[in-house]
């Protein structure tokens, strides 16, 4: 019999006795104080048995992983409509690309890349009373902890530096893309990245991709076939320039962020998150790669 634990100790192992650990993200200033010898898994199966190691518990910010719980509860609240506005093709552009290269027409090659997300939070800002509040309901009922939050700091920080995305929100506004003001979609995207979570939340966020649309208290919260295409898209365009390589080395639909952190899953099987803060050169957390590439080689699962 497979044991997950043993499997999660000497990925640990391996992990700490890397010199190179890769480099944390300071292009956000307030991420750059983070310690890059954090290292914690979380793996859930669909059985709802749990195993971690490391610093399992010890939260960071999601980054761009939020992306992917913004555009499951815009799919759930507008369905296919979602489309018209954003397209699904992989972008092959670094992390911190120039996102006015993104663009065809004003339609975002896909909802990870920093314009698709944008659009996303003005699709959820058209949509909700109170876009912001909502959107954390969301996350935590899917996720069943009303613990989770923003990090307004982070946030701050992230508007004060962030000139890409308003060079890439006021492009969207120039081609009709943005129904709202564009600080206010900005204000709600930096908050939604600024979400902070440790591994076994997230494992617990992400467990309804995993469940045909469940959520971890049973509950659908999302199509079998939503919970498919999202999961497509994250397999082709959830590690920015790296997604080929993710799925070569990995074999997983996964999405990572700049806080260091990667979920990935198995339909019908499992959700492993991992959090390690210091990035390779495309802004993929370096031993996250390494620690999923091992898992899934030492316990034979992906989806290929
Ligand atoms: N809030 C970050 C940005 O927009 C997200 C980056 C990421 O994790 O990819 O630059």
């Amino acid at each position: 019999m497979l044991d997950y634990q043993e499997v999660l100790n000497t990925i640990y192992a391996n992990a700490i006795q890397e010199k190179n650990k890769g480099i944390v993200a300071s292009y956000i200033p307030e991420l750059k104080h983070i310690d890059a010898s954090n290292f914690g898994i979380h793996l859930r199966l669909i059985t709802g048995k749990t195993y971690n190691v490391g610093q399992a518990e010890t939260h960071f910010s999601i980054q761009s992983i939020s992306k992917v719980l913004s555009l499951a509860y815009a799919f759930s609240l507008v369905g296919n409509k979602l489309w018209q506005r954003l397209d699904v093709e992989p972008s092959g552009n670094p992390f911190n690309h120039l996102a006015l290269l993104e663009l065809e027409h004003g339609i975002p090659r896909n909802p990870f890349i920093n314009s698709g997300a944008i659009v996303i939070a003005d699709i959820l800002i058209s949509n909700l009373k109170n876009p912001k509040e909502d959107f954390l309901n969301y996350v935590r009922d899917l996720t069943n902890d009303t613990s989770i939050n923003f990090n307004k700091k982070v946030a701050q920080s992230e508007k004060n530096t962030g000139f890409t995305n308003y060079a890439a929100a006021n492009l969207l506004k120039s081609f009709n893309n943005l129904e709202n003001p564009v600080e206010d979609v900005l204000d709600f995207y930096f908050h939604q990245c600024a979400i902070e979570m440790n591994c076994t939340q997230l494992s617990n966020a992400f467990f309804a991709f995993a469940n045909q649309g469940k959520c971890v208290l049973n509950k659908t919260r999302l199509t079998s076939s939503q919970a498919k295409r999202i999961n497509a898209i994250m397999l082709t365009c959830g590690f920015y320039d790296e997604a080929g390589e993710f799925a070569f080395e990995v074999g997983l639909p996964g999405k990572s962020g700049v806080g260091g952190g990667i979920v990935a899953l198995l339909p019908n099987e499992f959700v492993i998150s991992v959090w390690s803060p210091g990035l390779n050169d495309k802004g993929n957390s370096k031993l996250g790669m390494q620690a999923l590439e091992q898992f899934t080689t030492l316990t034979k699962r992906s989806i290929f």
